[in-house]
């Protein structure tokens, strides 16, 4: 086994990572930027190294800064956690090339060939695992993709090769939408990752994200865990995730385990991974793998018992797995809340800020994945993720039914969170019932109910997302000796202001009087938020249609897409590449 392991991550993650060798006595060396010396993965290593300043491209993505660090330390393996490098399979080989280092993933060709979605339906295809219609081949003139429409009829999807979450991902509708969502594809694909090839596929109108998650050891035993049912998404992207998924059947979760693990077998991958479906009307359909723990693997863990980071310790190690199939129960059911500081009610914008109050859930049923404490900053330069709430019960509505009282007790202030919104969910029939698609919250979500919730359950105080404060206060007040928490709305009286001011329209209140929206003309396009351009994908005299990215701005998550909210043709483009930008900035002219 490892002496000492170096986590090239930050976060939760890190800390996940960190404990798992602990449980095996490895030492942990914890690398960190400028904006995370006091951070909780810092704190919980046994020894910590600044890698640089706080944009992750000059400190946890810089390969180099890394790898001195492991040599410096005496570490003699790297486990990449989720994000920035666990997906590089260059940086992984690089590591393996790294004499006394050992990388805790995949080998880097395996990477390779899984990694990239359309070499990946090509080894799956030759397994027999049947694959979502579409190319195995880059796609870039328009007539093929007509070519392709009428072949798998419309909806079709085109895809950047190297795109996730959904972002370089086009729906085509008809014919006529063929070249400009081709263009625009492209042009997502080289803004995000500096890889404008796309291929196309066939777009199924509701399906579920049923993903499987794998262990490999160097031995050829390959098992799964059973599956994950990631369909309730917002944008692509997921929000909740459960195991075992409520809508697979016995004779399905079988065929789909299996033929994850044979597509596994077959690329010559080992230690962790996930091999990602959509199923629609009781067909399942390949559609991606991921090549590394996944923010979500916390549930499998839940419900089978075993520990998945442990595992890709051990294998990396050389270890054989110590399990048949047949010893992988699935027991109980899990649900992964993700609590982000962000706010529901202003389109999920992140919310940077300090935790005033940080009192997460406790009790039976609870795990909490974190590395935050109270009085702890959400900083605006990395993701936006506070905390992941794991809740496990005996089945899926004990689960649910846990899910409210932990919920209810998770006390969150000086940031909004996602809190209000997974309230809202478990009170959803469509939900709550195991019925909702990928689709379901994009369709259905209601802004007002959104709005309502976090009125309700979210934070007394704290940054709007919008910029403003939010004008609301809590006190607690003794009234016969009984205690009442009593919340303040439009702004607090204040004595040293002569006596308060007219609470009704806040004008003699508290801080932060009525916030006055930006106003903008309907032609600019305004940063959202403080941050970094990172790149732009538009210039002058380009068409752009509503929902088209114009540029990438780094803030608290790591890349915001900044999307155009009606057509045009682009007039001017005052920002480039690096450019630090303030809240209302003019990024892009439409004509
Ligand atoms: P990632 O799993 O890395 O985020 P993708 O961007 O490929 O990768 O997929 C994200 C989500 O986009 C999927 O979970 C699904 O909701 C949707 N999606 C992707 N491809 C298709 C498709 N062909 N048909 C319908 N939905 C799709």
């Amino acid at each position: 086994m490892f002496e000492k392991v170096l986590v090239a991550n930050r976060g939760e993650i890190a800390v996940r990572v960190m404990a798992a060798c602990e449980e095996l006595g490895i030492g942990t060396v914890a690398v960190y930027s400028d904006a995370d010396r006091d951070a909780g993965h810092v704190e919980y290593a046994d020894e910590a190294y600044n890698v640089g300043p706080a944009p992750a491209s000059e400190s946890y993505l810089d390969q180099e800064a890394i790898v001195d660090v492991a040599e410096r330390a005496g570490a003699d393996a790297i486990h990449p956690g989720y994000g920035f490098l666990a997906e590089n399979a260059a940086f992984a080989r690089r590591v393996e090339a790294t004499d006394g280092i050992t990388w805790v993933g995949p080998p880097s060709d395996a990477m390779g060939t899984l990694g990239e979605k359309t070499n990946a339906r090509t080894v799956m295809q030759a397994a027999g695992v049947p694959v979502v219609p579409g190319t195995t081949e880059p796609v870039d003139d328009a007539d093929e993709v007509r070519a392709l429409g009428e072949e798998y009829g419309y909806p079709i999807a085109i895809k950047a090769e190297g795109g996730g979450g959904g972002r370089g991902m086009k729906i085509v509708r008809s014919e006529a939408e063929v070249d400009d969502a081709l263009e625009s594809a492209q042009r997502e694909g080289e803004a995000y990752f500096g890889n404008d090839s796309v291929y196309v596929e066939k777009y199924l109108e509701s399906p579920k994200h049923i993903e499987v998650q794998v262990l490999a050891d160097q031995h050829g035993n390959v098992r799964h865990l059973g599956e994950r049912d990631c369909s309730l998404q917002r944008r692509h992207q997921k929000v909740i995730e459960e195991a075992p998924s409520p809508a697979l059947d016995a004779e399905l979760r079988d065929a789909i385990g299996e033929a994850a693990r044979q597509g596994v077998r077959e690329a010559g991958y080992t230690n962790a991974g996930t091999v990602e479906f959509l199923v629609e009307n009781g067909e399942f359909y390949f559609m991606e793998v991921n090549t590394r723990i996944q923010v979500e693997h916390t549930v499998s863990e839940e419900v089978t018992g075993i520990d998945i980071v442990r595992w890709q310790l051990r294998v990396a190690a050389g270890e054989a797995l110590a399990f048949d199939q047949d010893d992988v129960e699935i027991d109980g059911h899990a649900v992964e809340y993700r609590i982000n500081a962000e706010n529901p009610a202003a389109d999920f914008a992140p919310t940077p800020g300090q935790l005033t109050t940080y009192r997460p859930p406790a009790s039976i049923g609870v795990r909490l994945d974190h590395a935050v404490a109270q009085g702890d900053e959400i900083g605006g330069d990395y993701d936006s993720m506070i905390a992941k709430l794991v809740v496990s019960g005996d089945d899926r509505d004990h689960c649910l039914e846990r899910s409210k009282r932990a919920l209810e007790h998770f006390a969150v202030e000086g940031v909004h969170t996602t809190i209000p919104f997974h309230r809202l969910l478990l009170d959803d029939e469509t939900f709550v019932a195991g019925e909702h698609t990928t689709t379901y919250l994009d369709r259905e979500l209601d802004d007002d109910a959104l709005e309502a919730a976090v009125d309700r359950w979210g934070p007394a105080e704290a940054t709007a997302g919008d910029g403003t404060q939010a004008e609301t206060a809590a006190v607690t007040v003794e009234v016969d000796g009984r205690r009442f928490d009593v919340v303040i709305e439009d702004g607090v009286p204040q004595a040293a202001a002569g006596g308060g001011g007219d609470a009704e329209t806040g004008s003699g209140g508290g801080a932060g009087a009525n916030a006055t929206p930006e106003v903008t003309t309907a032609d600019a396009i305004t940063a959202e938020m403080q941050g970094t351009i990172l790149s732009v994908a538009v210039e002058p005299g380009d068409e752009v249609a509503a929902g088209d990215v114009v540029c990438v701005l780094e803030a608290m998550k790591m890349e915001n897409d900044v999307v155009a909210a009606g057509g045009g043709t682009v007039e001017s483009v005052p920002v480039s590449d690096g450019d630090s930008v303030d809240m209302g900035d003019t990024l892009v002219t439409l004509e």
